[in-house]
């Protein structure tokens, strides 16, 4: 812990810096730190002396921050999460500091092209999707709104598989991001704490006794996390498996020296790998190691921090707000808990009392086969004493049920966090449920369909745990840094920046959006955006696209619940269509998709497949003249997102109605000015609620709709034999129409088990809807409006308006006062 002389004597005056300051500071970075000679630099080394010019500068409120936390003793929220997808941090770091335009021109001075430099940066792939992009977002909001955070995650050594499409198919490569530099990270070589796994439980009367077999130490690294306006930064600090002091006791007792150091290295594999998973279900030891590695090494930590600034553990409740970001690191309950009662000597209710009011659980999916459960088997292997008061736990719970007379068994069997049914499992999520003070679904329709489906029996039992916190995206990375002529546009139309902190001043653009110069305005800054995307596929692709195409576009993970495959039939539809009467006054359309597939998914690969596939008939067929463009853009990241969702006319969220939670894809498109194509799911009811129901194409049956369908049988060859045109279009796929070398590769894509996500009941709601949005965008003034009226009404999805709801709901907590922050000049 710092001590507490006060700031100034350490402190090192930075000014703000101007362009000559910052010029200086990169060369000397390139030259002392890098040991490069000017004359050599690659742009790579260009980027990491930049980088570590303005890690200087977000360090200063990084050390502000945490003194500020320290002197002040705030409650403070610690987000526990295995992803975070943080994106490229460079540029969004200058624009939070406010530095942008003082290192563009730093760079101009050295004669360097600066947005060449920026491309040379990774992008650390730490997450699948939108569950760790949204914890990106999180981390944000935190430190721009001054909230006393720790984001807690894990170093994996391999995040995100780079995607390449060889022949049409995704092949998986390993993303080696930390061969560059880490230089956002700092090392913390003395933060490390022991993690321990396996052995057997010591019962001695009423005291129990864990002895385990396996030691790992947990190593931390601070990512820096600046908030806008420069002046807090939070660390988002990710554990690292170093075999560092531990050894196979047993072994090394032995003398069996290579034994101990050969149990050492697979021990580092606890860090290695993200498990490319996205709403399907992993059962692997190796990943409940990582759950319980990031768990015991954060609640470790937490409590190290906590006696640090307080003397006693019995008052932790009122100074930690612990947050699940789903059922992955929901071990820190029993935990917690085992730390309390075996390390700290409390009683069970103590401890009880303690860990109820400190954690809360986010809910993100519904999908049964997505809920996470490990067999018992397992977990008493692997952590004995855990499972010992998981145990525990769900027999205090089962009793209080039984004392306010729900004896019913088959009640009791259904609440049991042990599911006695399926081979003995712990129900990670009745788990989290029972153990938090809070549970919130992420999108108003998902909170109240988890009170009536996954979580009915617990809805009743706890009626006011309930609550929803509609998720959220940053505006500054997805308008400030992603885009920036829509940035100035906003910037000038709304007569200032401040929408970068109060996202519902776009409501200022409603009375601008019949005005056709502002309209005009706007146009010119997609216009702008289209292009830039339109050369990007040429030079990555060789396909060349017209930029004045209406573009459509849908990526996101390539999962069958959100439909990719009822985009590529609306895709064959109208190509058969135009092929009919190549006469009619058509929109010109390009397609875009982008997204990976878990490895593993033999369905997803599939429909990559087949939109290539698709892509390479209609793309070749002269007939078409570049009505139809088919582009499938490879390797999609948060960088990618950020160049072409500002360039999207059209956003397509189709998946099956209640089957997305939220989405926060459909909310940065909005953002962008794109107009939705979507089904009433997730926050996309939210969406329509706010653009108003003639600025967006809703189409498809609705939750209750596609309830109703599944009880009464499903039938997918009914709606084929009532619409020739969707015959043709599953004829087609299914018979080689994309695929004449080989002309069964589709048989089974299409009615996947019996066409489980309903593309034939929704396909012929879609086309019409998407004959609404060709209309709608032949007539230029009405669209633009739309865009406009879009954009104005998004401020309720920005991730700051999340945050607030999640302090003052969920975690109680205040943010610090500008009193609080320690001055320049005290
Ligand atoms: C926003 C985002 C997602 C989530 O997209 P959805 O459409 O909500 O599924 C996934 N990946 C990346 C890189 C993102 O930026």
């Amino acid at each position: 812990m710092i001590s507490k002389l006060p700031l100034p004597e350490y402190e090192y005056a930075m000014p703000k810096p101007d362009a000559d300051l910052v010029r200086k500071s990169i060369v000397y970075k390139l030259i002392f730190i890098l040991g490069v000679d000017p004359r050599d630099a690659t742009p790579q080394q260009w980027l990491n002396a930049a980088i570590f010019a303005a890690r200087d500068l977000v360090t200063e409120s990084f050390l502000k921050t945490r003194r500020s936390h320290e002197d002040h003793g705030k409650r403070t929220v610690y987000y526990l999460s295995m992803e975070f997808l943080m994106g490229r941090s460079f540029v969004n770091s200058l624009i939070n500091e406010g530095v942008y335009d003082a290192f563009n021109e730093a760079f101009s001075q050295l004669g360097l092209d600066f947005a060449d430099v920026c491309e040379q940066e990774d992008d650390p792939g730490l997450g699948n999707g939108g569950l760790g992009r949204l914890a990106a977002c999180f981390l944000d909001s935190l430190a721009t709104l001054r909230i006393p955070a720790v984001g807690y995650g894990i170093r994996y050594q391999y995040g995100m598989f780079k995607q390449e499409i060889v022949d049409g198919q995704q092949i998986e490569k390993p993303d080696l991001w930390l061969d560059n530099d880490m230089q956002w990270q700092f090392a913390r070589p003395h933060k490390r704490y022991p993690v321990y796994f396996g052995g057997r439980m010591h019962v001695n009367g009423n005291v129990k006794h864990w002895e385990p077999a396996e030691q790992i130490t947990a190593l931390a690294y601070d990512e820096v996390i600046p908030g806008y306006g420069g002046q807090i930064a939070n660390p988002l600090r990710l554990w690292t498996a170093h075999a560092g002091d531990a050894f196979d006791l047993a072994n090394f007792n032995q003398g069996d020296y290579f034994a101990a150091m050969r149990e050492q290295t697979s021990n580092e594999n606890i860090s290695r790998v993200l498990y490319p998973n996205d709403s399907t279900e992993i059962g692997r030891e190796l990943r409940l190691k990582q759950e319980y590695f990031l768990v015991s090494a954060s609640i470790q930590d937490i409590l190290a921090r906590h006696k640090c600034r307080f003397p006693n553990i019995r008052t932790l409740a009122d100074t930690v707000a612990i947050h699940l970001n789903d059922t992955h690191p929901v071990l820190a309950i029993p935990e917690l808990m085992r730390i309390l009662i075996d390390e700290e000597g409390l009683s069970w209710e103590e401890a009880w009392s303690i860990s109820c009011r400190v954690f809360s659980y986010t809910n993100h999916t519904l999908m049964s086969e997505a809920l996470e459960t490990w067999p018992v088997d397992l977990m008493g292997r692997l952590l004995p004493r855990h499972l010992d008061i998981i145990f525990e736990i769900n027999e205090h719970f089962l009793d209080a049920l039984r004392a306010i007379g729900k004896n019913d068994g088959d009640f009791i069997r259904r609440v049991s966090i042990i599911d006695e049914e399926h081979g003995r499992r712990v129900r990670m999520a009745w788990l989290a449920v029972v153990g938090s003070h809070k549970v919130n679904g992420v999108a108003k329709i998902h909170s109240d369909l988890m009170k009536t489906s996954i979580f009915a029996d617990f809805a009743h039992i706890f009626p006011d745990r309930f609550t929803n916190v509609t998720n959220g995206v940053t505006p500054r990375r997805w308008i400030a840094v992603a885009n920036r002529p829509l940035s100035q546009f906003l910037d000038e139309n709304l007569g200032g920046q401040d929408w970068r902190l109060h996202l519902d001043h776009l409501s200022g653009l409603n009375k601008l959006a019949d005005d056709p110069e502002v309209q005009a305005g706007f146009a010119e800054v997609k216009q702008a955006n289209k292009q830039r995307l339109a050369d990007y596929i040429e030079k990555e692709l060789g396909i060349s696209v017209n930029p004045q195409a209406l573009f459509d576009v849908q990526i996101k993970r390539i999962h069958e619940y959100k439909r990719q495959a009822l985009n590529v039939m609306h895709i064959v539809d109208r190509y058969n269509k135009i092929l009919e009467n190549p006469d009619a006054d058509w929109q010109p359309r390009v397609f875009i998709f982008a997204g990976k597939a878990a490895s593993a998914y033999y369905m997803a690969k599939k429909i990559i497949r087949l939109i290539n596939d698709v892509a390479k008939v209609i793309n070749n067929d002269q007939r078409i003249r570049n009505l139809i463009k088919v582009v499938f853009i490879p390797n999609y990241s948060v960088s990618l997102a950020q160049m072409i969702i500002p360039a999207a006319d059209l956003s397509e969220q189709i998946s099956l109605a209640g089957t997305e939670a939220s989405g926060t894809g459909n909310m940065k498109f909005a953002l962008n000015g794109a107009l939705t194509i979507g089904t009433l799911d997730g926050a996309n009811v939210e969406i329509l609620e706010h653009v108003g129901e003639e600025n967006i194409f809703i189409f498809g049956n609705t939750v209750e709709q596609v309830e109703a369908i599944r009880r009464e049988g499903y039938d997918p060859i009914s709606y084929l034999e009532a619409d020739s045109d969707l015959r043709r279009v599953v004829k087609q796929i299914t018979t080689g129409h994309f695929s004449p070398q080989e002309p069964n590769r589709y048989n089974d894509v299409m009615q996947a088990y019996g066409d489980y996500y309903q593309l034939m009941a929704d396909f012929r709601s879609y086309i019409e809807a998407q004959e609404r949005a060709d209309r709608h965008y032949r007539d230029t003034a009405k669209w633009r409006r739309s865009a406009l009226i879009n954009i104005a009404n998004m401020g309720y999805f920005s991730s700051d308006r999340s945050i607030q709801d999640y302090c003052r709901n969920i975690w109680y907590i205040d943010p610090i006062s500008e009193a609080e922050l320690p001055g320049d000049d005290e």
